[in-house]
């Protein structure tokens, strides 16, 4: 039997083995909120969380390359794909366990939908979260961030997949946070986060909730194909005001644009390619460099 076939009939089996549902082939542009990107040969949508390790276990024992695919918001993937399969957590349809301040939550979990669990509770500390339409692993992974709130804040513990080590637990003093990183390992997997919160009144919170959804509607460009913020900010400056003090908003690379609200989002305004979104990429880091000698680096992750 030829070897892609052979691949093909192991990795379908390692799914079902899993309880996962299996795509051949799918388009990553589908699962990304950006829209842009090509096939992966296959992605698993796991289904319950404790398959997680055998199946991970599993792919690295037939030595099948994978990744991990959250909600898809800080992604490109370029137009060629990928060659390795994608793990999806999205269909895992575990709720979050609250006891007293504290809640577990399941890493595919949206952040944003754990908020307001938590407000409904009178748990606040994570409202800054609303809005951010990815994953709670995501978030982690990332330490994500706005209106002045992190995930480092609110996490006190992470269970994960570590290759070679199996599922570890790791506290808030060992996951590295910084500015948008954590020193997770690339090959380590989240499977769930433990966060604290503070008690408050429902009503104050939601009040917060209101409050900083109407921000980000006023700031972002909500409901466009972007994949959030493309540019970390440099040391004491909002790489969105540099680009916008340059008069950059509105540059375009094909169906590719710079946001008119926002100038650190990119809008996919109609069919781009990761071609073009990666294009502006590179003429906005050059105008900038040029104009201020400020070196812009990427924030968004190119699959
Ligand atoms: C409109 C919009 C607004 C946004 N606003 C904000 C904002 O205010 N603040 C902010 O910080 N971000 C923001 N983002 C970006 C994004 O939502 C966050 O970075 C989010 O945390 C990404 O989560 P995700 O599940 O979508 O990750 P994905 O895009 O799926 O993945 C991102 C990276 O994390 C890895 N990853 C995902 N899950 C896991 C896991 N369980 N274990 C290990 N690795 C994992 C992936 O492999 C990949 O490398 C915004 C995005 C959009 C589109």
């Amino acid at each position: 039997m030829k070897r892609s076939l052979l691949k093909q009939k192991t990795v379908m089996q390692i799914g079902r083995d899993y309880h996962c549902e299996v795509l051949s082939q799918p388009l990553l542009a589908d699962y990304t909120s950006i829209g842009i990107g090509g096939k992966a040969p296959f992605m698993l949508l796991l289904k319950e969380m404790k398959s997680m390790e055998g199946l991970l276990n599993q792919l690295a024992g037939e030595n099948l390359p994978r990744r991990i695919l959250g909600r898809g918001t800080k992604l490109i993937v370029r137009d060629e794909g990928v060659k390795d399969i994608v793990i999806s957590l999205s269909k895992l349809p575990t709720a979050p366990r609250f006891s007293g301040n504290r809640v577990s939550v399941a890493s595919g979990y949206p952040i944003s939908r754990l908020v307001r669990e938590a407000a409904a509770k009178g748990l606040s500390g994570i409202e800054f979260a609303i809005g951010i339409p990815g994953s709670v692993g995501g978030a982690v992974r990332l330490n994500a961030s706005s209106f002045g709130g992190c995930m480092e804040e609110v996490v006190s513990e992470v269970t994960l997949f570590s290759p070679g080590k199996g599922v570890i637990k790791r506290k808030k003093s060992e996951i590295g946070f910084a500015y948008r990183s954590t020193s997770l390992g690339k090959d380590e997997v989240i499977l769930s986060a433990t966060i604290t919160l503070k008690p408050s009144s429902s009503w104050k919170i939601q009040k917060e909730i209101s409050y900083l959804q109407k921000l980000r509607r006023e700031r972002q460009p909500i409901g466009q194909k972007t994949a959030g913020c493309i540019f970390k900010n440099p040391p004491g400056i909002s790489a969105g005001h540099l680009i916008d003090a340059l008069g950059l908003k509105g540059l375009a690379f094909g169906g590719a644009v710079v946001s008119k609200k926002h100038g650190n989002f990119i809008i996919n305004r109609h069919s781009s390619t990761a071609k073009e979104v990666l294009a502006l990429i590179e003429l906005i880091k050059e105008k900038v460099y040029k104009a201020l000698r400020v070196e812009l680096e990427e924030e968004v992750i190119i699959w």
